[in-house]
């Protein structure tokens, strides 16, 4: 037996939370009966479980590297018909969907997995999971300001844990320069608040690595399956 909103996140349907969400609003039924408790237990192959009226599945798991444009939403959804992340997976058969997010603005490396339990520990503030960026800054920052990042810098809604912090390239010319970061939290748009807070406003933001696995040379727009190696470094 095993709690509802885990059954629901593996098969598929959406994040652990968007489960819980689903079964307080009434939406689940397990034996044609609705079920609202987010404690309630369910054995995914013996129970009748549905949502919205639609049988769950149990799929085979799969895990996507995905190297978001610029513009793109990082939903499967969107009412207002923008460029969403689920434009660009046409032919996964499967129901992925994304391990965090990226702004409308970033770029780059995007996770998309059916593995609610994996997906779960990858987001987990607990878990301190490393992403990398490349964000370029209007001006060169200053190794001071730099240091100040790295130790943790004051933002709205707190102290950011400590970072590592690299200049990867200066460019006198543009007045830019592009800096490599890594950060162990999610929190919205924080390394774009974390330039802010040294007045150097990201320009460009693209993320290079996620908890091991890098980018490298996939094209803009295209994804690809991750390879085992990987996937143990992940777990
Ligand atoms: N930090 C940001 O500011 N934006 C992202 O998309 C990711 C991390």
């Amino acid at each position: 037996m095993e709690r509802l909103q885990k059954i629901l996140a593996n098969a598929g349907v959406a994040s652990r939370r968007k489960c819980e969400e689903l079964i307080t609003a009434g939406k689940v039924t397990v034996n044609d009966k609705v079920v609202t408790e987010l404690g309630a237990k369910a054995d995914p192959f013996v129970d009748v479980i549905a949502v919205n009226g639609r049988k769950i599945k149990n799929e085979s798991k799969v895990y996507l590297i995905f190297n978001k444009p610029k513009g793109v939403i990082t939903s499967l959804s969107d009412p207002k018909g923008r460029s969403i992340v689920a434009d660009y997976l046409k032919d996964v058969k499967e129901r992925v969907y994304p391990v965090g997010r990226l702004d409308y603005d970033t770029e780059g490396l995007l996770l998309l997995t059916n593995d609610g339990d994996l997906a779960h520990k990858l987001t987990h503030p607990k878990h301190h999971v490393p992403k990398t960026y490349l964000a370029t800054v209007e001006r060169i920052p200053h190794g001071d300001a730099l240091a100040k990042l790295a130790k943790g810098i004051k933002l709205e809604d707190g102290m950011t844990a400590p970072a590592e912090v690299e200049y990867h390239d200066v460019d006198p010319d543009n007045k830019q320069a592009t800096i490599s970061i890594t950060i162990r939290e999610g929190r919205n748009r924080q390394v774009r608040r974390m330039f802010e807070a040294i007045h150097h406003p990201v320009i460009r933001l693209k993320r290079i690595a996620f908890g091991g696995i890098t980018l490298d040379n996939l094209q803009r727009g295209k994804y690809r399956k991750l390879t085992k190696e990987e996937l143990l470094a992940l777990r």
